[in-house]
């Protein structure tokens, strides 16, 4: 297969799938948009754009309360969506999935919840390759139970030294915290390894999907996987929403994350019984318009077919591989043969910032800094890099105009 028919050998067109993306037709200081920043967020196709609109225009009401007709629509469309999240991802139980505000509020409930069940001496581990929402959560839970963080190593190519693990997991190990795939890195982590290995010790996996959901097809029930979180606004979908799996033993034997309304079964001032599954996580008003959306776009991503996805993102992420290595003095941290479409470089000499903010003049929007994940950059002794990041709907053009972009920032900042 070559590079030259890379557009158009697909199953989907690239260029049809663009049309969906009002912001893709942008102009950005002169220069037709290019977005590389699909790791940080990315964008919405016109779909669930106008699935926000048509709530907030015809049935927005509040769920669950009201016995009127737009309260008992809005509760469909809410409950439908939670069911779609439940098909795609294969969870056994509509239940299972919470709805969160995104990947960070979902980690952070099952560190609260867990800070009630683990005792002095307890081990959790977590991944030298985290970003900082799946640090400081886990930091904060061993201040206050006396439970000590172990960090599994990784390696130059920044995969996760896998025999270092199995050396840290111990009976004492409770929880296990990795993500599926580094947002600085690109390495896709073997996750499934990773649940077998820590359920053989009896210790809880949670799986930061943020980076992978936008990605992979993912199927909790065969990862047999104990808590999954991961965002809306990665994967197509608006910001403000996400979901918290979790088996339904577990959810049982954690307590709620918040008290307020919908969350409760009988409140009298002695004592209240919470409401079951998901509503004993869910107190409060939640991101109704944003749920149903969420489910909107994952029903895009279907219609596009993640495997189609994953096969056009991969020739996209060799052919950029291949075009910034032609630069001399560039150098790509994260090269595991496992990679999704994220690619942090630098080049000799040069700030990223720099780099990022002189392809920015020319219309190409990537990432530059430490993208939350400081440790990994202390790993490799820098202070940041440049991270582009490519999504299903950009093409092998905007690459060779990215890498023309570089190449001129090189020349003038050199
Ligand atoms: C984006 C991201 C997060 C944080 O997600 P929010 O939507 O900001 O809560 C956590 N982990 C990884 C790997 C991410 O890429």
């Amino acid at each position: 297969m070559t590079f030259n028919t890379l557009d158009t050998i697909m199953a989907f067109d690239v260029q049809k799938i663009r049309a969906d993306f009002p912001i893709l037709s942008r102009i950005v200081n002169g220069y037709p948009l290019v977005y590389f920043d699909n790791a940080a967020t990315s964008q919405k196709p016109k779909i669930v754009i106008d699935s926000i609109v048509d709530y907030y225009s015809n049935y927005n009401a509040n769920i669950h309360r009201g016995v009127h007709s737009l309260s008992q629509e809005a509760t469909d469309a809410y409950e439908i969506a939670r069911q779609k999240i439940q098909h795609h991802f294969n969870a056994e139980k509509s239940h299972e999935i919470i709805f969160t505000s995104g990947t960070t509020h979902g980690i952070n409930m099952v560190a609260s919840g867990f800070s009630k069940l683990l005792k002095v001496g307890d081990e959790i581990i977590v991944s030298a390759m985290e970003h900082h929402s799946n640090i400081v959560p886990w930091q904060m839970l061993c201040e206050k139970t006396g439970a000590v963080l172990k960090v599994i190593p990784m390696s130059e190519e920044g995969t996760l030294v896998i025999s270092e693990y199995e050396e840290l997991l111990s009976e004492n190990t409770k929880l296990v915290f990795v993500n599926h795939v580094s947002n600085a890195l690109g390495t896709i982590n073997p996750i499934k390894a990773i649940i077998e290995k820590a359920h053989k010790k009896g210790a809880a996996v949670l799986i930061d999907g943020a980076q992978a959901t936008s990605h992979l097809m993912i199927d909790f029930q065969e990862l047999d996987v104990d808590f999954y979180v991961t965002s809306a606004h990665k994967m197509c979908g608006p910001t403000g929403v996400g979901i918290l799996y979790g088996k339904e033993v577990w959810l049982n034997k954690l307590p709620p994350y918040q008290g307020g309304g919908e969350m409760i079964k009988t409140v009298t001032f002695e004592k209240t019984t919470y409401a079951d599954l998901p509503h004993k996580f869910e107190a409060g008003t939640p991101n109704i318009s944003g749920g149903i959306a969420f489910g909107v776009a994952i029903d895009y991503l279907n219609s596009v077919g993640l495997i189609n996805i994953q096969e056009y993102e991969n020739m996209l992420l060799k052919y950029a591989t291949k075009k910034l290595l032609e630069i001399e003095g560039l150098k790509i941290y994260g090269t595991s043969s496992e990679k999704t479409t994220v690619i942090s470089f630098n080049i000799k000499g040069i700030h990223p910032y720099d780099i990022g903010t002189i392809v920015d003049k020319l219309g190409v929007a990537v990432r530059t800094g430490h993208h939350c994940t400081q440790p990994i950059m202390d790993f490799y002794k820098i202070s940041g890099t440049v991270r582009a990041s490519f999504a299903f709907y950009n093409t092998k053009i905007e690459i060779d105009i990215f890498i023309e972009a570089v190449k001129k920032a090189k020349m003038m900042l050199s």
